[in-house]
């Protein structure tokens, strides 16, 4: 652990799984006094799963937490496994299009288990501030930053990160001062797209379904067992088994095509009925139904994402996970990558040559090796949708022969193997050399450190 004579104060806005893993990350290579600010009453999270893959899951546990998920997943992280793709939509009857067995199969589990692990691993140095909303923020001198937040009061702090989620605060408030500040790649005139979350055109409609209610109905069903992608023209569902098999996590995804980059009018979340989830995959096969029939009021979510960003750092304050490159979910990659960029942004602000002075260094390599990586993961999976779904701009006008589906098949493969594939333990290796390199710099320019808010 690194000493803490050179050592700043640290705030993070927001306690997702982001959030959370940053603050574990900095912990456990410094003793640098961290405050965590969460909007929310609790740290709670969506009352759904999600899988993480074998990149994220080295992350972990280079952290020390991977008995601590081993233990909530459905699956061993370890053993080979993976999701079986069906067509479902087919007129003549749903059929396995291919089943993809990773080397190392992901890893299933309810949320609420993951943020329940990560809270009993927050470090002593860590104050988690509950129902704390950041409004915005500003720098009034070098380092000290005033946050104010939505009830009026104001804390200070010498080094801000948004884990805010895709629709940060950090985010808007960084960019704005980017733009008074002139900064090279930030034009005025673009903030607001690049503060605002765009709708991405997907409604996803999100449900735990309980297996025993599934089994007595339907005593064998595959969705009690298998992680499934169930693909149709335009919509597609995924399902898999988490806690440990007691529930199924189904999210059903529709897209509608006129209304992509149009802003979304009304809640981006919010309780629908059945029937209407029901009439939207009215043609899909019985087996996809059946477990549909059992999702009572599922949530339905407008699904956005956040337009490649120019940097997510500037001065003292960087941004992670959602609020960075909020993405599509088709690979289930989000939360794997903003357990990276915590690692990899943990590391650096804890190394023991970055003082408060060298912290825009350190941001900016964050920057370098976390950005343009994350922006291709939600790349990979925007084009994966498409694909589940035939809507891919190169599936337009092309039926679905043996040939083709053999194509498409190996162009999703390819496309998820490129997502799980490496990961950020290389990438920490690159982040000292750069930050090492960037230090060298800085002492030969003899304290003319690269410029801060
Ligand atoms: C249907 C679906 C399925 C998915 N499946 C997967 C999957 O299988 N695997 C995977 O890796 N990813 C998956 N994802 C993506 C994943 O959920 C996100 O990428 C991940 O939750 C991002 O984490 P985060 O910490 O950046 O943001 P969040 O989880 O959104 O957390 C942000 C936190 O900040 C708080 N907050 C917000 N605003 C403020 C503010 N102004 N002040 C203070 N606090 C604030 C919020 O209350 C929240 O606690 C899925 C997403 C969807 C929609």
């Amino acid at each position: 652990m690194a000493p803490s004579d050179n050592k700043f104060r640290v705030a993070i806005c927001g306690g997702g799984i982001g959030g959370l893993v940053l603050a574990i990350a900095i912990g456990k290579y410094s003793d640098t006094p961290i405050d965590i600010y969460e909007a929310q009453p609790s740290i709670a999270t969506a009352g759904a799963g999600f899988s993480l893959w074998k990149r994220s899951m080295e992350v972990m546990k280079e952290l020390g937490l991977w008995d601590d998920i081993a233990k909530v997943s459905t699956k061993p992280p370890d053993k080979p496994h993976g999701p079986i793709f069906r067509v479902s939509d087919d007129p003549n009857g749903g059929y396995e299009w291919f089943k993809y067995t990773m080397s190392y199969g992901p890893s299933s589990m309810h949320r609420w288990d993951m943020m329940d692990l990560l809270q009993r691993h927050l470090p002593s140095t860590c104050t988690v501030h509950l129902s704390k909303r950041l409004r915005t923020f500003n720098a009034t001198t070098p380092g000290d930053i005033r946050l104010h937040f939505e009830d009026g009061s104001v804390a200070s702090t010498d080094v801000l990160f948004g884990a805010d989620g895709i629709r940060s605060s950090t985010r808007r408030a960084m960019y704005e001062a980017a733009a008074r500040q002139r900064h090279p790649l930030v034009d005025a005139v673009n903030v607001g797209e690049y503060a605002d979350a765009r709708w991405s055109g997907y409604r996803i409609y999100r449900y735990l379904v309980p297996s025993e209610t599934l089994l007595e109905k339907y005593p064998g069903h595959p969705a009690a067992r298998d992680f499934q992608m169930l693909c149709g023209q335009g919509k597609h569902v995924v399902s898999y088994p988490v806690n440990n098999g007691a529930n199924i996590n189904v999210a059903s995804f529709v897209y509608d095509p006129d209304s992509i980059d149009k802003p979304f009018e009304g809640r981006w979340v919010e309780i629908a009925l059945k029937q209407e989830l029901l009439d939207s995959f009215e043609n899909f096969e019985p087996e996809v139904r059946q477990v549909l029939e059992l999702c009572e009021s599922p949530n339905r979510w407008a699904l956005h994402v956040v337009k490649d960003l120019p940097t997510v750092a500037f001065g003292n304050v960087a941004i992670i996970g959602d609020a960075a490159h909020g993405m599509a979910p088709h690979t289930g990659a989000g939360a794997g990558q903003a357990i990276e960029d915590a690692y990899i942004l943990g590391r650096l602000l804890a190394h023991k040559q970055v003082t408060l002075e060298r912290v825009p260094i350190a941001l900016k390599v964050y920057d370098e090796v976390r950005r343009i990586s994350a922006q291709k993961i939600g790349q990979y999976s925007s084009d994966n949708g498409f694909l589940y779904e035939f809507i891919h701009p190169s599936q337009l006008g092309r039926p679905r022969t043996t040939e083709m589906m053999q194509e498409w098949k190996e162009i999703i493969v390819e496309l998820w193997e490129r997502s799980i594939q490496s990961g950020a333990l290389k990438t920490w290796y690159e982040a000292e050399m750069k930050l090492q390199e960037l230090l060298a710099l800085d002492r030969d320019m003899q304290g003319n450190v690269l410029p801060r808010l």
